[in-house]
């Protein structure tokens, strides 16, 4: 028997708010005829705001991220096209395994996990690609294995500055609606995310953002797709239609968080996960752990991957979190299992929170044999958010 409350502390599933909980708790009653329709318009058009993109089309799929991941290669690349990746994590591992699963030939650079995007060796790449056999580029705005965000306006410049032609792609699926994006403005062409991250909501929808560029080149891309073909799915869109049933309390679910998001105000939103992920990481740092992201500058605001000391199993500071104290973190993946532990600081997340989650990490860390002293992080975080009023506050101050 549990008591109290459950923390939740993932990096997605994320915390959903009670207004998007309600709103999604539907009469099984049938929607008039068009009612559907209006509501997915609206949603498209807001998602927009939320991807800064003038231009373009969002599409929302049933599905999760990995199925936009997939509406994006096929619609948009053929067979044996050579595409340009980075493996430097779990989800960009992945991407590069979708990628050769569906016949595309990644060229892949390999990077410890903890690095970023490297700008510099794709611009290389680029550079000798004379002939642009290179037809995407891919990158993990934020990995979420490692906590690690990469530089998506310098990607552009790169293939600015080596007049190169490909597709800029773009996973958001951690960043988006809780990060900066700008899809005009970093001349991204697909930019993905799902529902259960930045956006407060179950998992089950998928989203995607295609520039003019992207849509033209799905008009002669071979790859085979079907359900997720973006010429059929543009028909549709025009009056809010879905290729296959709408999935209406996701939809329900999507237009309360929009519309918390767009209340808040998408950069107070950015400025408050830029506040209360520098908290996490203050605590973090007086507790005298590292972060896997190699340099302070590649941290991502949304999610914090932090290594315990030798000799101590993350897999135990996880179960002791879980059972004893009803608190839930994200695991290490792949090579950091057992060796890191992740907090998710994205969507529905204040101060109490993240002071929340560094007191109940810094038990679990006790219990588990790291030599963390009580109140140490916490007050490290507190000191910080002790600094100034969200309103007023500015991190780059610092
Ligand atoms: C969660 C995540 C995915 C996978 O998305 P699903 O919705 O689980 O399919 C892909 N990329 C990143 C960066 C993610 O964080």
């Amino acid at each position: 028997m549990r008591t109290g409350q459950t923390h939740l502390f993932n990096p997605g599933p994320t915390n959903v708010p009670d207004a998007v909980r309600q709103a999604m708790t539907l009469s099984p009653q049938a929607p008039r005829p068009g009612d559907l329709g209006q509501l997915a318009l609206g949603l498209c058009a807001d998602l927009k705001r939320v991807f800064k993109a003038g231009a373009g089309q969002v599409m929302v799929f049933p599905g999760s991220g990995t199925s936009a991941w997939e509406a994006a290669i096929t619609n948009t690349l053929n067979p044996g096209d050579k595409v340009l990746m980075a493996r430097h994590g779990q989800f960009s591992t992945l991407w590069v395994r979708m990628a050769e699963m569906l016949g595309l030939v990644p060229i892949v650079v390999d990077l410890p996990w903890g690095a970023s995007t490297p700008v510099d060796a794709f611009e290389r790449i680029l550079g000798r690609d004379v002939h642009d056999e290179i037809k995407a580029v891919f990158v993990t705005h934020t990995e979420t294995t490692t906590g690690v965000v990469s530089d998506v306006a310098a990607v552009r410049r790169a293939l600015d500055s080596t007049f190169h032609d490909a597709l800029l792609c773009v996973d958001g699926v951690s960043s988006i609606g809780s990060m900066d994006f700008r899809m005009d403005d970093w001349g991204v062409d697909l930019a993905v995310t799902g529902s259960q991250k930045g956006l407060m909501m179950p998992a089950g929808l998928g989203v995607l953002c295609i520039s003019p560029k992207a849509l033209e080149a799905s008009r002669a891309a071979t790859l085979p797709r079907a359900y997720f073909d973006f010429a059929d799915t543009h028909a549709m869109a025009a009056d809010g239609g879905f290729p296959g049933a709408p999935p209406p309390s996701l939809l329900h679910g999507l237009r309360a968080a929009l519309d918390r998001i767009l209340a808040e105000g998408l950069e107070a939103v950015f400025a408050r996960h830029a506040r209360l992920a520098e908290g996490i990481r203050r605590g973090v740092q007086a507790w005298g752990l590292d972060l896997v992201a190699e340099h302070h500058s590649y941290c991502s605001d949304t999610v914090s991957a932090i290594r315990v000391p030798d000799g101590v199993d993350a897999r135990e500071v996880l179960r002791i979190a879980y059972e004893e104290f009803n608190a839930s973190f994200g695991a290490g993946l792949g090579p950091l299992n057992g060796k890191v532990f992740r907090i998710g600081h994205l969507g529905d997340f204040n101060e109490g929170m993240a002071l929340n989650a560094l007191s109940l990490a810094e038990l679990a860390l006790m219990r588990a044999g790291a030599g963390v002293v009580p109140g140490s992080g916490t007050g490290a975080a507190q000191a910080w958010f002790a600094k100034g009023a969200p309103q007023t506050f500015a991190v780059a101050a610092e």
